[in-house]
């Protein structure tokens, strides 16, 4: 059985699938690696470095996608520059695990689905304790948050820490997260460490003692719904609870030198909790970093991968943080993915079995079916 590792061509992916250890550790079990010639180069891991971890290098692309009965991936398969889809390249009945963005482009699922690929897809391995080691949405999101920490000091015209000098005192930079998921909790963490004084809101009331154990304020707004759905996420909220966070936040986004905004509802359009209002009223030279940029802003002003100032309040609305720390990033992806294909692989063969929570949730399509049902009604959706 072939493994093979894909050389990622989306413009902004740094990442690759798998490091040399842990190609290493699959060869060890025996299996055959082959990874495309350069995949690593974006990441600082070289050919010699797999070629060293036992990894078979090829330099034809397309004999590579199609020999694999496993491929791996980071970013969702892309259309080459000779205008076939990554998709098409599949060998039929093999299995595809990556970042497939399933809900968001359902379209996908259907190709892999005509091409009888057995799609695996990282967004979707339930956020449980025993799937904890597979969690991509979490090793990525973590990375994303202490980025955006980084970034947001980078552009903010004054020091983070409190200091005391000769030359007079600097109060600390006040930093307000919105939405305490992962990316949230590991801003206020890095933007405590940078020392600010930090704040955080979020509409899932469990988060609050995560915030203060962090030494952060909480910024509590009570709801009359619940803002809970299945597996911890939050839900999406009625146009009254909207009004009533968004008079809550105002004056806590207008009192911050830096809001960073991390807030999504999985499968919907990210919630607006920054209004144009609430940014007129910031001091100019505050900053705002919108993770959410890419789902469609938290921020009303946010341009997805651009930089731009706005009655002079800078709005950062990056496009992939993760892979602007390639080899940390791609670390963490390769172990939750080799931890994945340990489910899916037995005494050297390939064994798919539904009856694994874990695969059951992370399989998008096999034998030709979609099989999530949020996938289908995505799909639907599109069409009409
Ligand atoms: P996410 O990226 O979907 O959302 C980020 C945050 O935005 C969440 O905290 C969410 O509550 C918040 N949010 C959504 N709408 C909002 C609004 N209108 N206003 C303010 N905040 C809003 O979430 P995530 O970070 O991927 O994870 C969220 C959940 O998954 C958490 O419950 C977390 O505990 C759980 N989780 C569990 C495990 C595990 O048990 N193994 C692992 C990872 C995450």
């Amino acid at each position: 059985m072939k493994i093979a590792v894909a050389k990622e061509i989306e413009v902004c992916e740094r990442r690759v699938a798998l490091i040399p250890d842990t190609v290493a550790k699959l060869v060890k079990q025996g299996l055959e690696v082959w990874v495309e010639a350069g995949a690593g180069e974006k990441a600082f891991f070289s050919d010699a470095d797999y070629e060293a971890a036992g990894a078979k290098i090829s330099h034809d692309s397309a004999q590579v996608w199609s020999e694999a009965d496993i491929l791996l991936k980071v970013s969702p398969p892309q259309t080459r520059e000779d205008g076939r889809t990554e998709i098409e390249l599949l060998k039929s009945g093999s299995v595809l695990i990556s970042f497939l963005n399933p809900l968001g482009n359902p379209v996908i699922a259907q190709q892999l689905a005509n091409r009888q690929i057995t799609a695996l897809s990282m967004e979707l391995i339930p956020r449980t304790t025993r799937a904890q080691s597979m969690d991509a949405l979490s090793s990525q999101a973590s990375l994303a948050g202490y980025k955006a920490v980084l970034i947001a000091a980078a552009a903010l015209p004054k020091y983070f820490p409190m200091l005391t000098t000769a030359a007079g005192t600097i109060p600390p930079a006040k930093v307000f997260i919105m939405g305490a998921g992962v990316a949230g909790l590991q801003a206020i963490a890095t933007a405590r460490r940078l020392g600010a004084v930090v704040e955080a809101f979020d509409i899932r009331p469990a988060v609050k003692e995560e915030v203060q154990s962090l030494g952060a304020k909480f910024v509590e707004v009570k709801l009359e719904e619940e803002t809970v759905a299945a597996g911890g996420y939050a839900k999406e909220i009625s146009e009254d609870s909207k009004k009533r966070t968004q008079e809550l936040v105002a004056s806590h986004v207008k009192n911050s030198d830096i809001v960073i905004t991390t807030a999504q509802v999985p499968g919907r359009q990210a919630p607006r909790l920054v209004t144009e209002e609430m940014v007129a009223q910031m001091k100019p030279g505050s900053v705002i970093v919108d993770l959410a940029a890419e789902q469609g802003g938290n921020c009303a002003c946010t341009e997805a991968g651009k930089d731009i100032v706005w009655n002079g309040v800078t709005i950062i609305g990056p496009i992939n943080l993760p892979s602007s720390m390639p080899v940390h990033a791609s670390q963490l992806y390769a172990k939750n993915i080799t931890s994945l294909m340990q489910l899916l692989i037995k005494d050297k063969a390939l064994e798919i079995n539904f009856s694994d929570d874990i695969v059951d949730a992370a399989c998008v399509t096999h034998g030709g079916e979609i099989r999530n049902q949020r996938v289908k009604d995505a799909l639907q959706a599109v069409a009409v």
